[in-house]
């Protein structure tokens, strides 16, 4: 065998393609040539050096302090969930609560003009009588309504329809006093 045959098949031997035979021939090679055998340790020292690993940026951050700090991430991460579940269900509840409570009280509310405006219409001289009574019941509803809109902001950040609705009643409501009002100074 020649050395330069040597050569060729110690690369070979280190890409793991050379045949069994090759390879017992190679080691007969090796064993008389001594060029050759400081060939195949100078290869293998630069196979070490390329296969190493490079060496670790930190090598002061322990395998422990990183683990520690994974845990604290996930412990941190998990407490940020709960905190999100809870909050989530906190808004359910109130949705489910405040729903029925916010449309019972517009409802309410929506139903009080109306029923003056029937009584209006079915009995005027009854209306005559009570309206300065009425008037005075009507302002403390609009205050009343003005802190249900702000109660409504604080309940339903998101149901802006719901919010649109009471802004709308006070609206109505204020134009209706004015309406009211109208006769009692004519
Ligand atoms: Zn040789």
């Amino acid at each position: 065998m020649r050395c330069r045959d040597a050569k060729f098949w110690l690369a070979a031997q280190r890409d793991g393609d050379l045949a069994r035979p090759d390879a017992l021939a190679l080691q007969e090679h090796l064993k008389h040539c001594p060029a050759c055998r400081a060939y195949e340790q100078r290869l293998g020292y630069l196979n070490t050096l390329l296969l190493t690993p490079t060496p670790r940026m930190h090598p002061s951050i322990s395998t422990e302090r990183i683990m520690l700090a994974v845990e604290q991430r996930k412990q941190i991460s998990r407490q940020l969930e709960d905190i999100r579940t809870q909050q989530q269900t906190r808004m359910a509840r109130m949705r489910v609560v405040g729903a029925p409570l916010a449309a019972m009280a517009l409802f309410t509310l929506v139903s009080i003009p109306l029923l003056v405006l029937a009584l209006a219409i079915v009995q005027p001289d009854l209306l005559e009588q009570t309206l300065p009574l009425l008037s005075n019941v009507v302002g403390v509803l609009i205050v009343l309504a003005e802190y249900f809109q702000v109660g409504l902001t604080l309940i339903t950040q998101d149901s802006w329809l719901l919010l649109g609705v009471a802004f709308v009643l006070v609206v109505m409501m204020g134009m209706w006093l004015r309406l009211m009002r109208h006769p009692q100074e004519a």
